[in-house]
């Protein structure tokens, strides 16, 4: 049986990604941080928190991480941990270059160290093209990172891509736009609005307080996306691949699906409030996913209406109760 490690395993991808993996019968292990609360509700909530092997590890430990890569005997290694939200790597710059930047080679060197033969995947994002230099972004468009975030994860990708000319690592980079589902993180802004959305309609809160609704981005479902991950490991040589929809839609707009969802209008309910706005701004994002079509033959299969549909529905459905998505969100 093949044996697959995922770091970030708790999180939106890694929760997805586990299931995928169980589904086409591989062992799943995925790296645990340790935290003081319990951070296992997306594993519970698809229903394999019993089927996954937990390891306990932290990116910025290189000691752990070699320990993780061989406990679980792992012939793919997918580094989906970071401090991913842009908005907090303001507040912990450091903290987010040493997890999500120099993590990424602290992982690379665990893998060199036990079996450079390891397939790996890197988690990389359209964040790295940040000010963004052609109006529709692919594998061949300059990055230009606009935020801590997006600074530390294009070392990542660099590093993943040297890894692989220096070493002749099987190691991939896969540059996903931005992806969301039931199990997004609530500070990002579809979850936050799709909550609100639910919360509002259910009498629970009165406003929600939006910053700059005229940015742009090319949304998707992160069920989807994860299939692109792993159809990367399965190609015969690392590589680079855009995953986007290559369809772009102003935040303002995602809330009017939502809002409409549960039959109310966006304009009555939202306030535009500074302390929302970033530093610096990535305006637009619009990716071409054109070669991950072709090469991996992988394609989108859920539209924003149906994905922001997705996530009001579990999220009225967690508000009144009737299931447990995410508790510490009351
Ligand atoms: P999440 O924020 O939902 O998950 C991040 C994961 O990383 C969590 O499991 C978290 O653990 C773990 N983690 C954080 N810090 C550490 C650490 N120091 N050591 C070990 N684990 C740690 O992110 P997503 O699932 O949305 O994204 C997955 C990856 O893809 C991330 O690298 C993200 O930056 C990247 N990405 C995401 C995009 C998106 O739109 N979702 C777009 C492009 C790239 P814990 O639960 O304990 O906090
Ligand atoms: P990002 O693309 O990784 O930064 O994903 P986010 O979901 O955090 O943000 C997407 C866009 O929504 C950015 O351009 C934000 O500036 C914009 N946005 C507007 N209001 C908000 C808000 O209240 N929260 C967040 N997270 N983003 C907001």
């Amino acid at each position: 049986m093949k044996s697959a490690l995922i770091t970030g395993i708790t999180g939106q991808d890694g929760a997805y990604l586990a299931q995928l993996l169980l589904n086409k019968g591989y062992e799943v292990y995925g790296v645990i941080a340790r935290r003081s609360t319990d951070t296992l509700w997306r594993l519970n909530y698809l229903g394999i928190k019993e089927q996954v092997n937990l390891i306990e590890g932290d990116m910025s430990d290189l000691s752990s991480l070699i320990r993780a890569v061989q406990i679980s005997n792992a012939s793919e290694v997918y580094n989906l941990a970071a401090q991913s939200f842009v908005g907090t790597s303001w507040e912990q710059p450091i903290l987010t270059a040493n997890v999500t930047g120099v993590g990424v080679v602290n992982l690379l060197e665990a893998i060199r160290l036990t079996d450079p033969t390891i397939r790996y995947y890197q988690a990389s994002t359209s964040e790295m093209f940040g000010l963004v230099q052609e109006p529709i972004q692919s594998e061949t468009t300059p990055f230009y990172p606009r935020s801590p975030y997006g600074v530390a994860k294009l070392y990542g990708h660099w590093i993943t891509v040297n890894y692989r000319e220096s070493f002749n690592m099987h190691t991939s980079s896969g540059i996903l736009f931005n992806h969301e589902s039931p199990l997004r993180g609530i500070e990002f802004v579809t979850r936050k609005v799709t909550d609100a959305a639910a919360r509002i309609k259910l009498g629970v809160q009165d406003k929600l307080h939006l910053g700059n609704i005229d940015a742009k981005r090319d949304w998707g479902f992160a069920g989807d996306y994860v299939e692109a991950m792993w159809l990367m490991l399965q190609q015969d040589q690392g590589d680079d691949y855009v995953v986007a929809t290559g369809k772009t839609t102003t935040v303002r707009d995602m809330c009017e699906i939502a809002f409409k969802h549960v039959g109310l209008n966006y304009i009555d309910h939202i306030v535009i409030d500074p302390q929302f706005y970033r530093p610096a701004e990535v305006d637009l994002l619009l990716g071409n996913p054109t070669k991950a079509m072709k090469q991996l033959n992988w394609e989108p299969k859920t539209n924003l209406e149906q994905l922001i549909t997705m996530m009001v529905d579990a999220d009225m459905k967690r508000v009144k109760g009737e299931v447990q998505i995410l508790a510490e969100v009351q």
